[in-house]
């Protein structure tokens, strides 16, 4: 007879992990107990076969259940009679909020059981899936604190919910057609409703459909909806993601590689960026890339139980602002010819996740569902700090005692509409988390409406360099999820569209060790302030000067000697539009990212590339050769000398690479430099974990705070 008591930390409470030891300590006859505590679950277990159970249990978790300590310990046998989920411990404080998850195989199963009592339910959903993020209202995580609270279990669903053995067991939205929330349009209700959306869709209507974060706009893809869906959303040339099927669907449309599709078929079921392998020009026009993603809620999953085709799936929302997640908003809204809705209050909105795949690692460009929020525990205690963010693609971050919180994504704090999410956001946190901010960190730019917040809050306050958060950020998951030691050097670069820097000027081109400035890509001027990051030909005329090149009309050239409206930069992001525009690719910026995007479609491969020079860390490519080349080379030309220049620097200083900042979501640039840094031997990191783009510049200026005090 042996026994062992097993601490467990890491993902392990609320994603039915009890009734997984529970069920396994049974099988194995075996006595004790588990429960939750501050740190995460606490089992004994005594038995014969009490050995077995610790070489077991790791390999059989949860889907949702993700291991990172297992503390195991000999003890002597109690004596004990039973096995039983015991009551959680006093030192428990908190519980986190988990992300939403999409539908698990189980319920899947379920749904399509004609046998099963939740056969066709649309609001199937156990411990191991989902939605948690958008509907609670308090913690702890309980039914009473979520917007389930107004449906009251029938006796059916309350059996499984007190069963430690059923997968139901304390889900806290469990639900059935007898007591749940109902879905519905007109007067068409559940299954009928879902039946007239499929009828709908196949006729070229453009529906509402209210998802777990909020509401999508959804058509048939590749008809004239999606014409009519981009005219009445004043979308310009701005992609739409697609929903497929099945990952065989997916195939047929777009090349995906192993690691590709185990992140589109994950739990986090994000929108995965691959490469066309049909046109979807009316999806994704002038691009060789298509958002992707499958049916991740119940009401999905049935709705494409119903049609032969794929559906263009996008955010309802009005240019920049926040997902829609009211009824009424979606109906005054008037884009959708009819709403698909139920009747559970979405508490707070939340967007679909973006990833790309590099070298089959996922590259976030957006943490939403499945995938924030997301909490650490940290090895040191943090005094109340909050983190608000930049300006765009906005997040928060949150420090208390041993914690580190990151939200998911808030959008463009640019509109009212935002800025109301994003302050219900950081009040909603630190209500349920119960904490105060001491300290606010923020950027350093004066004019984000974000600082501005920071500063009005009367507490103490304190501004990180973009840039410097960028590099922050990628040590924060060096450090959390691979345990790297703070201490080790890299030379790191941050590379985006527009950072505040200590001089003045808008960096964006930064190369840093430890935290100081080593390098930078020479300034710039450019005429016309924010106007020039949708007009590229201002980019590219103020290049073009500094290279004693004539190519601006003569108020251009009148801003540019009296310097008026005039600022001066080292962007990369403005160096993408310039030569987008030099290349003749494009002369307006559709949307973010669309001048790398045309580059990179336009790029053939080779070596060639332009002369460029460092002195006294200033870099600068002979922009003068470029302008004149063959317009046909110049995006080739211009990658390359790209990944030259990293690679040079990382061979002068000698110190592995670290990447940052939102031009590396350029995947043939990215692509391109590890596969230089490969060849020579240089190491590297690049986050797969946080986004690499302006998502986590909150998460960085508070791994900065935690780094300094
Ligand atoms: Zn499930
Ligand atoms: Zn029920
Ligand atoms: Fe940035």
């Amino acid at each position: 007879m042996q026994a062992f008591k097993i601490l467990v930390s890491g993902r392990v409470q609320g994603v039915g992990f009890r009734p997984f030891v529970y069920n396994l300590a049974r099988s194995l006859e075996l006595s004790g107990y588990v429960r939750n505590d501050a740190q995460g679950v606490e089992i004994v277990v005594e038995g014969e076969k009490a050995q077995e159970f610790v070489e077991r249990f790791g390999d059989e978790l949860p889907p949702l259940a993700k291991i990172e300590r297992v503390e195991v310990t000999k003890i002597s046998p109690q004596g004990l009679r039973r096995f039983e989920i015991k009551k959680s411990q006093n030192g428990l404080k908190r519980t986190f909020i988990s992300p939403d998850m999409s539908i698990c195989k189980e319920c899947l199963a379920d749904i399509f059981d004609s046998n099963n009592r939740r056969y066709r339910y649309p609001f199937i959903n156990c411990t191991h899936c989902g939605p948690r993020y958008t509907i609670i209202t308090d913690l702890p995580y309980d039914r009473k604190n979520t917007t389930m609270a107004p449906f009251v279990m029938c006796m059916e669903c309350q059996k499984e919910y007190e069963d430690p053995t059923s997968r139901f067991f304390h889900a806290q939205p469990i639900s059935c057609p007898n007591c749940g929330p109902r879905l519905y349009l007109d007067s068409l209700k559940n299954y009928e409703a879902i039946q007239e959306a499929a009828r709908l869709l196949q006729e070229g209507k453009i529906l509402a459909i209210k998802g777990v974060g909020g509401y999508h706009l959804v058509c048939k893809a590749k008809s004239l909806a999606v014409e009519e869906l981009r005219r009445r959303k004043r979308r310009g040339k701005k992609p739409f993601a697609v929903m497929f099927k099945d990952i065989e669907a997916i195939k047929e449309a777009c090349e995906v590689s192993e690691a590709e599709e185990r992140l589109i078929t994950s739990n986090e079921n994000p929108i995965v960026i691959l490469k066309k392998k049909e046109p979807f020009e009316l999806e994704a026009p002038d691009i060789d890339r298509l958002g992707v993603f499958l049916p991740y809620s119940p009401i999905y999953v049935l709705l494409f139980d119903l049609i032969d085709f794929a559906l263009v799936v996008t955010s309802a929302n009005i240019s920049d602002e926040p997902i829609v997640k009211d009824e009424e908003k979606i109906r005054t809204l008037g884009i959708a010819d009819e709403v698909l809705c139920y009747d559970r209050k979405i508490e707070r909105s939340c967007d679909d996740s973006v990833a790309v795949c590099v070298e089959d690692k996922p590259l976030l460009y957006r943490l939403g569902r499945g995938f924030a929020p997301r909490s650490f525990k940290l090895t040191s205690s943090l005094p109340p700090v909050l983190a608000v963010g930049a300006q765009q693609k906005s997040t928060i971050a949150l420090g208390f005692e041993d914690t580190l919180i990151l939200s998911p994504h808030i959008g463009d704090i640019a509109n009212i509409e935002s800025f109301e999410y994003f302050t219900k956001v950081v009040e909603d946190f630190c209500r349920m988390y119960e904490i105060a901010p001491r300290v606010v960190v923020h950027d350093l730019h004066p004019l984000y409406e974000t600082t501005k917040y920071a500063k009005s809050l009367g507490i103490q306050t304190i501004g990180v360099q973009h840039h410097l958060a960028h590099v922050y950020a990628v040590k924060a998951e060096m450090e959390l999820i691979d345990h790297r030691l703070k201490e080790e050097r890299f030379l790191a670069l941050a590379w985006d569209g527009t950072g505040f820097g200590t001089d003045g000027a808008i960096w964006g081109g930064e190369f840093f060790v430890e935290d100081k400035r080593v390098a930078h890509f020479d300034y710039f001027d450019i005429v016309g302030g924010e106007r020039a990051i949708k007009d590229i030909r201002l980019s590219a005329w103020g290049l073009a000067k500094k290279y004693g090149i004539q190519m601006g009309d003569r108020l251009f050239d009148l801003g540019y000697e009296k310097k008026i409206n005039t600022f001066t930069t080292s962007s990369v992001g403005r160096l993408f539009d310039a030569v987008a525009y030099f290349a003749g690719l494009a002369s307006f910026q559709e949307y973010e990212g669309y001048t790398g995007l045309l580059i990179e479609k336009a790029y053939r491969g080779g070596e060639d590339r332009y002369d460029f020079d460092i002195k006294n860390g200033k870099i600068s490519i002979d922009f003068g050769s470029l302008i004149q080349d063959d317009k046909t080379l110049i995006p080739t030309r211009f990658l390359n000398t790209l990944a030259d220049i990293v690679v040079t620097l990382a061979k002068e200083y000698g110190l592995p690479l670290l990447f940052s900042g939102g031009v590396f979501q350029n995947k043939t640039l990215l692509k391109l430099s590890l596969h230089r840094l490969q060849k020579e031997g240089i190491s590297y990191f690049v986050p797969s974990l946080f986004p690499i783009n302006d998502g986590a510049i909150s998460l960085g200026q508070l791994w900065w705070f935690k780094s300094h005090f």
